[in-house]
């Protein structure tokens, strides 16, 4: 049976959910808390977690009085300690804390963890079978080959958080799986979408930070602008939803209001809408079997007027591409795609290489680790964190030759 849980899969409702946030001082957890906010009578706050924000953290925990806190750097834990004095609320501090915050247990978590730091967590949540709403994409792309593999077999339920996911995931309950004939997740096409090739080689980071709809954390913005994040989706579509990457097509959408569509065999569309605001699938995750009130504005279609597409172009985003070439690839590849355009975005932000060169790094770490031949299907977290160490090593060394070449 699939993780990704069926609309008539329905649990018990209860009056109380218990609840706990993994990142819940980023974007995505700021997003999650402002909808707990709203229903305070609805929500017990099991578990929060940050990374070193135990300013923001603290605050939460205090708002929403949280049993118990964590924060990834341990350096901090004195400093968290001594902020929840008399408050009650247990905390621990370090990569195991945060591990001990996704075990403890919640009905319902956010695993809202940035980068390939949020996978051990979010398999924490998974193993003792929890429902999760799952916004972090590298738990999929560093470790497809068995996530979903291991969380149906914990009984685990994944409710897809990512908006273009959500949609898919709403639209699937359409038809069936032997009656879809493609999935399409719409890009924005970022703020580069119709800058020449050469412009976009030399954008800067003030440009790429400059997102036209979604207001989102840092590295994921610069995704967006190399459609970077777009691959990682197509990604996390094919692993989340067990599809070849044939059936996975990507649609540029500037309005960003169609997040995702199911084409079915008789060619019916089936599309989900709703303005670009995170707290809209989030609410999706979070009221799921039922609908709870949604905290984005109301979509006005009238007041936007025109909805428009246009195919992706993989010359200008190659990027894109490659993420294509990596889920054909498997055993891996896809790990190892994230992890060189992890280090590349570093280097980018320390603006060590130019912005055409993310692709570039990317296409070189993943055709250099097949020509070494470490091609190996992953059948655990330490097996993915281990390729994700090597693929940054390995992207860390092409790094400088790629800075140096012009495009
Ligand atoms: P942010 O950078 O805004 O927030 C990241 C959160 O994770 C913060 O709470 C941060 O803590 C914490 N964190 C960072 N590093 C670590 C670590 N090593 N160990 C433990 N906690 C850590 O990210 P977003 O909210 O934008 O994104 C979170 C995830 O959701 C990402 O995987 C992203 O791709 C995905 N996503 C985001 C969307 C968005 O709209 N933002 C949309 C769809 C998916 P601290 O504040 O202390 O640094």
């Amino acid at each position: 049976m699939s993780a990704v849980p069926l609309r008539n899969n329905k649990p018990a409702a209860s009056s109380l959910r218990s609840i706990t946030v993994l990142g819940a001082t980023g974007s995505i957890g700021d997003s999650t808390m402002d909808l707990l906010r709203a229903s305070p009578e609805r929500y017990q706050v099991e578990a929060l977690t940050a990374n070193g924000n135990v300013e923001g953290v603290v605050k939460l925990a205090k708002e929403f009085n949280a049993r118990f806190v964590a924060v990834a750097d341990e350096s901090k834990l004195g400093e968290l300690r001594a902020a929840l004095a008399g408050t009650g609320i247990a905390s621990g501090a370090g990569d195991s804390a945060i591990v001990e915050a996704a075990q403890r247990p919640a009905d319902w978590l956010m695993a809202a963890v940035s980068g390939a730091a949020g996978l051990k967590p979010a398999l924490a949540a998974v193993d003792r079978g929890a429902t999760v709403a799952l916004a972090n994409k590298e738990c999929l792309v560093c470790a497809g080959d068995f996530f979903m593999d291991r969380a149906a077999k914990a009984g685990a339920c994944i409710l897809p958080a990512d908006s273009e996911h959500n949609a898919l995931f709403q639209a699937l309950a359409s038809g069936s799986r032997e009656e879809l004939t493609r999935v399409i997740i719409t890009a924005s096409g970022g703020p580069f979408r119709t800058w020449a090739a050469a412009d976009i080689e030399q954008a800067t980071l003030a440009q790429a930070l400059k997102h036209p709809n979604w207001s989102m954390g840092q590295k994921i913005t610069i995704d967006s602008a190399s459609m970077m994040n777009k691959g990682l989706e197509v990604i996390e579509a094919s692993y989340l939803f067990a599809l070849a990457p044939d059936e996975i097509d990507v649609l540029v959408h500037p309005q960003s209001i169609v997040h995702g569509m199911v084409e079915f065999r008789d060619y019916s569309v089936m599309a989900q809408l709703g303005s670009p605001d995170m707290r809209t699938p989030i609410a999706h995750c979070l009221g799921w079997p039922d609908r709870i009130p949604g905290r984005a504005a109301p979509l006005d279609l009238a007041k936007i007027g025109a909805l428009t597409f246009e195919a992706p172009d993989y010359a200008r985003f190659p990027g894109l591409k490659l993420a294509y070439d990596a889920l054909r690839t498997g055993s891996g590849a896809t790990t190892v795609y994230n992890a060189a355009n992890e280090i590349a975005v570093a280097a980018f932000i320390a603006q060590k290489i130019r912005f055409g060169a993310i692709a570039r790094l990317v296409e070189a770490t993943m055709n250099e680790w097949v020509r070494a031949g470490n091609l190996a299907p992953l059948s655990s977290a330490d097996d993915a964190i281990a390729v994700d160490h090597k693929a940054r090593k390995m992207a860390a060394t092409l790094l400088p030759q790629i800075a140096a070449k012009a495009s």
